[in-house]
């Protein structure tokens, strides 16, 4: 599987985007950046756009993908937004609800439409082509689920907004071929109550995360950085021990077999 990095920091500056990883030009991992980086041939290709919540810096550019799409005259299904229902009530509520922006779920009409929302149930497996995923519920501040991706050979987990949670540490420790969990890591060890509140890592509460890893030793890649201080969230990342880290950057492409 190939993983390209559309966007991996919590908040927007020039070179710096919002969360978005797209597996293998069809499927998007969150939408905090698709029409900025992405031809309109890659923007027609993505089939499916699974959420993990309904913040702006996750969501945003489905709006203007929608927009995109429509004008090119995009043939065939429509493209599928899947999370769990109360993220897609607010969707529709606060962001696709004629007033933010149009309801593409009813453009053109409601029979043939531009975006698709569908529910995804919680614990519950589904398949997206040669992909199994599976949503679990995390910690932040809002309805948020992380995912769990298999494909033949492996798996991976995506944890994108969280505090320290329990659910998706207990479902990895299960799993016998976890190549690489991709988590959030927003504020600097000095900004810890902040990212309490807020429902975010720090260095160190990412540290007490892993360790619920149990004995799993897989890649940890490392997203969602403030970009005002990743410089020192860095130094602090670098002091985690026994992890494999990587840090993400806008562009880079992981290949994952
Ligand atoms: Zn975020
Ligand atoms: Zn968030």
């Amino acid at each position: 599987m190939n993983i390209r990095v559309l966007g991996c920091h919590g908040s927007q500056f020039p070179g710096y985007n919002t969360t978005s990883f797209l597996l293998d030009g069809t499927v998007l991992l969150d939408a905090g950046t698709i029409t900025s980086v992405l031809s309109i041939e890659e923007q027609i290709a993505i089939d499916y756009i699974l959420i993990t919540h309904a913040h702006l810096d996750h969501v945003r550019d489905i709006v203007f993908l929608a927009d995109n799409v429509y004008y090119s005259k995009k043939e065939g299904p429509a493209v599928k937004v899947m999370t769990t229902q109360g993220i897609i009530d607010a969707l529709k509520t606060h962001l696709f609800n004629n007033i933010m922006w149009p309801d593409f779920s009813a453009i053109p009409t409601p029979e043939d439409h531009i975006l698709k929302f569908e529910v995804i149930q919680p614990g519950v497996k589904f398949q997206l082509d040669n992909l199994a995923i599976t949503a679990v519920r995390v910690s932040h501040t809002v309805e948020t689920v992380a995912f769990l991706i298999e494909f033949e050979g492996g798996s991976v987990i995506f944890i994108g907004d969280t505090g320290p949670t329990e659910e998706i540490w207990k479902v990895a420790r299960e799993l016998e071929n976890l190549k690489a969990v991709f988590i959030e890591v927003s504020l600097p060890n000095s900004m810890k109550e902040t990212a309490d509140v807020t429902g975010h890592l720090t260095p160190d509460r990412l540290d007490s995360e892993l360790k619920k890893l149990g004995v799993l030793t897989p890649r940890i890649c490392l997203f969602h950085m403030k970009p005002q201080y990743e410089k020192t969230i860095r130094e602090e990342v670098a002091l985690i021990r026994n992890v494999d880290v990587h840090i993400l950057s806008e562009g880079e492409v992981i290949r994952i077999d």
